[in-house]
């Protein structure tokens, strides 16, 4: 059978950086020997955001952080260490949906990794090939502490289409105890579950703090709780 025609906007991911093996830090997976692969770009501007170097010019020289690799680059790259977790983050993956869609596929055909999750803000609705590749979604709806507006950070159809995928979890970061409340309000409207709650903080003191703030509340409310075991291993040292 002869394949569509493919664009190389089809073929070439805009990447930020690839890294692995390390750990999952977040998230259900937590502690995962995993690869990650970071995608360049996002239309979001969370005040807190801990990746800068996918989108902020105002706090990098995105010039330097940003590359085109292939499909085959990346391919080549997990074939020379293949990954039991393979971790596509951002930015915002969802951005590149084609191009990913295909990366996924041709991973899944050489299995070259076992499990695969996509990190997204639940703003862009995956496309049925994208969802059929991965294990799971890592869905992360923003909170107000995020200085977006309701409309940027919240959108509905979407939720709704990641929690009919049956893929989705959805982790909340979360810096105070009232955040617990605006993540109810969006758990109870849109269905979402499981929820895992983790602590935003770019050093250990700070994640660390905050989770023992987190602990029992979050048991209260039958949720899970987050670490984020690179930035207690290794603060915030890029590419870990
Ligand atoms: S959605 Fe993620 S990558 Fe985009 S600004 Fe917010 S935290 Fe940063």
């Amino acid at each position: 059978m002869k394949l569509p025609a493919v664009s190389d906007v089809d073929r070439e991911l805009v990447v930020n950086e690839t890294f692995g093996p390390t750990f999952q830090g977040e998230g259900p997976s937590t502690g995962r020997y995993a690869h990650f692969v970071r995608l360049f770009g996002c239309h979001l501007s969370c005040i807190w955001c801990d990746s800068p170097q996918t989108h902020d010019a105002t706090r990098c020289d995105l010039a330097d952080e940003q590359r085109v690799l292939s499909i085959e680059d990346i391919l080549s790259w997990l074939a020379a260490g293949p990954a039991d977790l393979l971790v596509v983050t951002g930015g915002e993956p969802l951005l590149q949906p084609h191009v990913v869609g295909r990366l996924l596929g041709a991973i899944r055909e050489r299995a070259l990794a076992t499990d695969i999750e996509i990190e997204t803000s639940g703003t862009i609705a995956p496309t049925d090939m994208i969802t059929s590749a991965v294990t799971r979604f890592n869905v992360s709806p923003k909170l107000s502490h995020s200085g977006l507006r309701r409309h940027q950070r919240i959108r509905p159809a979407v939720l709704r289409d990641l929690a009919d995928s049956g893929k989705a979890v959805w982790k909340f970061v979360v810096q105070a105890l009232d955040d617990l409340d605006e993540i109810q309000e969006l758990v109870d409207t849109y269905g979402l579950h499981p929820v895992w709650v983790m602590p935003e903080g770019t050093d250990s003191s700070t994640v660390l703090a905050r989770m023992r703030m987190l602990a029992d509340p979050v048991l209260a409310r039958r949720w899970n709780l987050s670490t984020r075991l690179h930035t207690l291993l290794w603060e915030n040292d890029r590419g870990r």
